[in-house]
């Protein structure tokens, strides 16, 4: 089917303003949040209901049309980039709350709710959603189950997996699968787990169950300032090894520091090496209790200054820096890319004195701000793709970033994806029956691999053309970069 019986076809079922294929109509479809690449999709739909989706997917199943599912196109790892022959269908239409039970502390959602407005319905009750991604006004649910996203405070509760219940997902033959449940167990493979994080490549979700967590009565955050980001790594280490869970705790460098503070002005020490954020929620005496302990942690750690937030007004600011890093970067760059590796917190150090040293060897300026509890980096390398060559070094600069993260014991992503970023590295990370079973789990349900096709999960011929097959904890495969 051409392009245009296509348009036709899908018109007869949806207003004509729902399907898009004049150029400069998909132009705002040709990217997500990686802007560096670039595709426009041959049609976008934009449906309304559960069973117009249903009826997309039958015709695209039928003609062998590639589908790429979008949310809010906010993902950072090219997940929503289009297929040039292929649909785009966005979810951005389904986005109604169909209900929300404060007894059970549920809310059923449609996919395209952004993740904020779910808090915001809930608030009234005494409730939110946890996960909470920097994106989170912006972006959707169903995005948010694609990615398995996380946020600033998924170290303490959970990330997206950890805080749904039920799905409701269509296959790509456009029937509806029930996945899911209340009870804390389930009969047969868990395919909730299966379906958070798989990227748009198994099923089109269209309904999303989430548990709903009480507001806590107070949260209360430390400011940390160190003049060695080797201090402040250890100082992650040493409060999770007093058996403290924190609510929070990021890390930024001085040129991340820097560059927040003058778009947001939070209060930071600009001499710092490094900050660390770290927030106590809970009863109020608890969090009295904790944030003295984090005090103590903290000052024994080798701090240079140290600051709680005496109000929530204070601490909203102190939060509000680390929130607006991509942003700040975006002001001091004309480009930047973000990196999403995760390794073990002990590591924490190292890795960011190899990422220096990847700096000063590529001329490429690069600002460090993370999840430090989770040990979750995003290296945001700063370029200018107008310089020629300058995009390419960055992905060779990034991809270096990311076979140290395996050489460190971790992984190429914490919560971005692999999209189609980081493609390459899953031949470093996975070994070949590793990537077969993946393969495997895609057919079982997308044998034509029309679903995001080229995404995510490598083929073992690009593999082999990459040449990068599985790294080892310290093999020498890329000698220069720090050994663990
Ligand atoms: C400034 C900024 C800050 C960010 N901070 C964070 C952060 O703190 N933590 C974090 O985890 N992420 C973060 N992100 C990344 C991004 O916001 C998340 O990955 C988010 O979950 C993407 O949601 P989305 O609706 O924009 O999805 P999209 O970008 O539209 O899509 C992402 C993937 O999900 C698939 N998809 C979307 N909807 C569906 C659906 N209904 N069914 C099946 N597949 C679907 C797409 O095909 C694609 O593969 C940030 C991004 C930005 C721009």
């Amino acid at each position: 089917m051409n392009s245009l019986e296509l348009v036709t076809r899908l018109r007869t079922f949806l207003p004509s303003e729902a399907v898009l294929h004049e150029k400069e109509d998909l132009r705002p479809y040709e990217c997500d949040g990686l802007s560096a690449y670039r595709q426009t999709p041959m049609i976008v739909v934009l449906p309304q209901t559960e069973d117009e989706v249903a009826q997309i997917l039958r015709i695209c199943h039928a003609s062998k049309i590639p589908v790429v599912a979008r949310g809010a196109g906010t993902g950072l790892s090219g997940g929503a980039l289009p297929h040039a022959e292929g649909v785009l269908l966005s979810l951005a239409k389904l986005k109604c709350i169909l209900e929300l039970d404060p007894v059970a502390r549920t809310a059923r959602v449609q996919p395209g709710v952004r993740n904020l407005a779910i808090s915001e319905a809930a608030a009234h009750h005494g409730l939110y959603y946890a996960p909470d991604p920097s994106s989170q006004i912006a972006c959707s649910i169903g995005g948010n189950v694609a990615e398995n996203s996380g946020g600033v405070h998924c170290l303490k509760y959970g990330l997206t997996v950890h805080n749904i219940l039920k799905l409701r997902v269509l296959t790509i033959e456009g029937e509806a699968l029930e996945i899911g449940g209340g009870g804390l167990d389930a009969a047969g493979y868990d395919l909730l787990a299966l379906m958070t994080g798989s990227e748009g490549m198994l099923g089109i979700v269209t309904e999303v169950t989430v548990k709903l967590t009480p507001r806590p009565e107070k949260a209360q955050v430390v400011l940390a300032a160190f003049d060695d980001i080797r201090k402040a790594g250890d100082a992650v280490a040493n409060v999770i090894a007093a058996g403290i869970i924190p609510a929070g705790m990021e890390m930024m460098d001085k040129i991340t520091t820097r560059a927040v503070e003058e778009y947001i002005h939070a209060g930071y020490n600009l001499d710092a090496a490094a900050i660390l954020l770290c927030e106590s929620d809970g009863a109020a005496e608890e969090v009295a209790e904790e944030i003295q302990r984090v005090n103590e942690i903290m000052m024994q750690s080798g701090a240079i200054e140290i600051r709680t937030s005496r109000d929530e007004a204070e601490r909203l600011r102190f939060w509000a820096g680390r929130k607006a890093a991509f942003p700040a970067a975006g002001r001091v760059s004309p480009d930047y890319y973000c990196m999403d590796g995760t390794i073990p917190r002990k590591n924490l150090a190292l890795v960011l004195s190899g990422i220096e040293a990847l700096s000063a060897e590529y001329g490429l300026r690069c600002m460090n701000v993370f999840h430090a509890g989770d040990g979750n980096l995003h290296p945001l390398i700063l370029y200018d793709a107008n310089r020629p060559g300058e995009l390419e070094l960055t992905e060779e600069f990034g991809a270096k970033i990311l076979q140290m993260c395996i050489q460190a014991g971790g992984t190429i992503t914490g919560e971005h994806g692999v999209g189609i970023e980081k493609i390459n590295q899953m031949c470093s990370q996975f070994k070949t029956g590793e990537l077969e079973m993946f393969h495997a789990v895609k057919a079982a349900f997308d044998s034509d691999g029309l679903l995001n096709p080229g995404k995510a999960v490598p083929t073992l011929r690009r593999c082999a053309e990459h040449g990068a097959m599985h790294v080892h904890r310290g093999e020498e495969k890329f000698p220069e970069l720090p050994r663990f």
